[in-house]
């Protein structure tokens, strides 16, 4: 009665280890982009990301952007400073294939945000294409709506013609575009 039963006992631990083990698998989301520059509508994704998942690399396209005004290491180095007191957020930039970066990363999911019907379209395409191909999901989050405008390339053109866009980007960012901007007249 109430006896040990050494085996038993055993069998229950181990039960209870592997059941630790396999619940803090941790979950990585990726979330790629061209990020020219970062606007506060990707950052609102990658703060409703780590709600979401334990890890969120936000990996940088380094493949040629229409148009680039930043490097990739330059934009790297602005989402490093947004996220700098973020500990689940990993900012690195990638070369070709998006899914096989991310297979590389041990990646779980790919994040997307979404602004408006619009983007539902192209990217349903991207996400049953890397599916396909890759095998892997993706989740997608509705960004804030007052950044549901947002976007790198209007962005890149108002502030280029002069036109005040604090309100849609950090702080760091805006001072980055300022600098670059008056640069690229200069050096007209
Ligand atoms: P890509 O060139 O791969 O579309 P972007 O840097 O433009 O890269 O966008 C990366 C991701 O961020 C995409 O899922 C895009 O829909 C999303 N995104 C871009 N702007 C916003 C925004 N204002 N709000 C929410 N998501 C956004």
């Amino acid at each position: 009665m109430g006896g040990f039963d050494l085996q038993a006992d055993w069998g229950i631990m181990l039960f209870f280890i592997k059941e630790q083990i396999m619940s803090s698998k941790v979950v990585r989301a990726i979330f790629p982009g061209s990020f020219d520059p970062i606007t506060n509508g990707h950052f609102d994704v990658i703060q409703r990301g780590v709600k979401l998942f334990d890890e969120v690399i936000v990996a940088v396209g380094r493949s040629p952007v229409k148009n680039q005004l930043f490097t990739p290491q330059e934009r790297v180095e602005m989402i490093k400073e947004l996220v700098k007191d973020m500990p689940g957020v990993i900012v690195e930039s990638f070369d070709g294939l998006m899914v096989g970066y991310a297979a590389s990363k041990k990646a779980d999911v790919i994040l997307r945000g979404l602004r408006s019907l619009t983007d539902v379209q192209y990217e349903f395409g991207l996400a049953m294409t890397n599916r396909a191909v890759a095998g892997i999901e993706t989740v997608f989050v509705m960004t804030n709506e007052k950044y549901s405008f947002t976007s790198s390339t209007l962005i890149r053109e108002v502030a280029s013609l002069g036109g005040d866009v604090s309100n849609l980007v950090p702080e760091n960012v805006y001072r980055r575009l300022q600098e670059r901007l008056r640069f690229k007249s200069l050096s007209r």
